[in-house]
This record gives structure tokens, C-alpha cells and sequence, in this order.
């Protein structure tokens, strides 16, 4: 089924300059990006982005590291997508994440973990409303 879904680069992966090595790996395995940008969001940006996450314990930390700097977002497409880039990303833990995925080789911490995809077609639809409007998404 074709799919789109959200992919950003986190503000430790920018700050660390790996944003070409982000899409180098989304670019190799056939991720197709439909839409991108960069964005710093602030406090409640951040928090009306993770309002899913509201009442984790861990909330407060990762809402101010998402507002602590730049971000690259993007919209990918293509069959299957959101479950393709999950695996490429791998596991929110990277010391639990396989090898040879790009939370595995560059996270440095369960929260700074350099990436974020949506996790399913709804949170996909309303995590890309988030950010982009129609015109900003090419066909
Ligand atoms: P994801 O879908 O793999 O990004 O994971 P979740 O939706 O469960 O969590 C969202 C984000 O919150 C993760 O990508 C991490 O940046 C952060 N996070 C998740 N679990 C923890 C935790 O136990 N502690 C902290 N500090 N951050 C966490």
C-alpha cells in the first residue's frame, strides 16, 4: 500500500552534522522524499507535537530538546514507507536498535536518538498536517 510519512532529523543530528547522512541512507534505499524543510521549533510547537506523549515521565526533557535547535522535516512516500523507515531507523533505544541502522550508529542517548518516523496512517496524516501544508508536497 502506498504510504506517507513523517521523517525529521532531530536537532542532536543537525547540531552534529549528519544531515546528508540521513538522506544519503534514506536515498539508498529507495525513500522517496516528497517534502522538506527546516524548522526550530519552540516550546509549544514541540509540545503540541508530541501532545501524544503528555503525561510520559520524559515529556518535559524531550519537548525542550525538540525546541533546542534547528530540525529538518520531511515527508516520505512509497509502499509501505512508514514501516520501511522504522526499520531503517531502528529501535527508540538505540542500544536495542539492529545493526546497521541509523539509531544503532549515531544515537547517543535513548531521547537524542537522531530521527523520528510516524508510527502508523493516523499519526503519519496528523503529523504531516503539522508541518506542511498541500502545495508544499510535491506529487
Ligand atoms: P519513537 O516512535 O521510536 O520515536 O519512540 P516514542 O514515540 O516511544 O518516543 C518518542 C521519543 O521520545 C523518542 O524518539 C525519544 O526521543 C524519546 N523517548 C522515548 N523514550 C524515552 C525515555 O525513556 N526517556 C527519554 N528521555 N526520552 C525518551
Amino acid at each position: 500500500m502506498k504510504e506517507r510519512t513523517l521523517a525529521i532529523i532531530k536537532p542532536d543530528a543537525v547540531e552534529r552534522g549528519l544531515i546528508g547522512e540521513v538522506i544519503k541512507r534514506l536515498e539508498a534505499n529507495d525513500l522517496k522524499i516528497v517534502a522538506m524543510k527546516m524548522v526550530y521549533m519552540n516550546k509549544a510547537q514541540a509540545e503540541g507535537f508530541y501532545a501524544v506523549h503528555t503525561e510520559r515521565p520524559f515529556f518535559e526533557s524531550l519537548t525542550t530538546f525538540m525546541s533546542s535547535g534547528p530540525a529538518v522535516v520531511m515527508v516520505l512516500e512509497g509502499e509501505n514507507v512508514i514501516g520501511r523507515y522504522r526499520e531503517l531507523m531502528g529501535a527508540t533505544n538505540y542500544k536495542e536498535a539492529a545493526e546497521g541502522t541509523i539509531r544503532r550508529e549515531f544515537a547517543t542517548d535513548i531521547e537524542k536518538n537522531v530521527v523520528h518516523g510516524s508510527d502508523a496512517p493516523e499519526t503519519a496524516a496528523f503529523e504531516i498536517s503539522y508541518f506542511f501544508n498541500s502545495f508544499e508536497i510535491v506529487d
